[in-house]
């Protein structure tokens, strides 16, 4: 018999393209704290990114279900990209809440560079108290430890130095970005002729 409760990892991101960072994070952090899920949550209209125009949400999250598909652990919620409006974690995790019910735990998986933010965001005490919180430390990122709050825990990602500005930027120099994104996603970048550049 299994009483445990639910453990659900929660991963946000502009997925604008998703990458094998991505996966290895959540991959990590769903062995670390033995997940039964993670949900993958392509972000709205992201606060922090309203300088850059950032790709139809659609497409992301297509591209997020692609890129997860073939993990049995994986999933990805429209809750994000169906609610009008900016996009706040607060707001993510109150639908997750309610799709979910009472029972389960929440892992919210946030990398190195938003982690020293955590203080900065919206309703940040009732965050603390709706999910744990993973941050991943991301390699040629230097944590500045006194901005991370203590009750985060940090789990080390194997070195994966990719971004998905990375990837973009590659895409509009028309340099080959297989193999730092999942075969699927580089079809549909192709496909959708995406990050082609003005
Ligand atoms: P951009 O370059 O556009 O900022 P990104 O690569 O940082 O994109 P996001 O969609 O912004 O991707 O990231 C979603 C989440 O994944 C964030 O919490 C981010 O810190 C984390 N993340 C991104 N890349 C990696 C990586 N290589 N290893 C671990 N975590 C990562
Ligand atoms: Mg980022």
């Amino acid at each position: 018999m299994n009483d445990r409760r639910p453990r659900i990892g929660v991963m946000g991101g502009t997925f604008d393209p998703i990458h094998h960072g991505h996966l290895v994070a959540a991959s990590e952090v769903q062995a670390w704290f033995d997940l039964d899920e993670v949900i993958f949550v392509p972000t709205g209209r992201p606060w922090q990114k309203g300088a850059r125009e950032v790709a139809l949400a659609e497409d992301r999250y297509l591209m997020t279900v692609i890129a997860t598909a073939s993990n049995p652990r994986f999933s990805v919620s429209r809750v994000d990209i169906d609610r009008p409006g900016l996009t706040y974690t607060v707001d993510t995790l109150r639908d997750l809440r309610t799709e979910r019910g009472p029972e389960a735990d929440f892992y919210f998986i946030t990398g190195a560079d938003a982690l020293t933010q955590i203080l900065t965001w919206r309703d940040v005490d009732e965050l603390f108290a709706m999910a744990h919180f993973v941050g991943c430390t991301r390699p040629g990122h230097v944590l500045d430890t006194e901005k991370v709050p203590k009750d985060v825990t940090l789990v080390e990602i194997p070195a994966l130095a990719i971004s998905s500005t990375e990837c973009r930027d590659r895409v509009a120099a028309g340099r080959p970005i297989w193999y730092l994104v999942p075969e699927g996603i580089v079809q549909y970048i192709n496909k959708r002729r995406m990050y082609r550049g003005t």
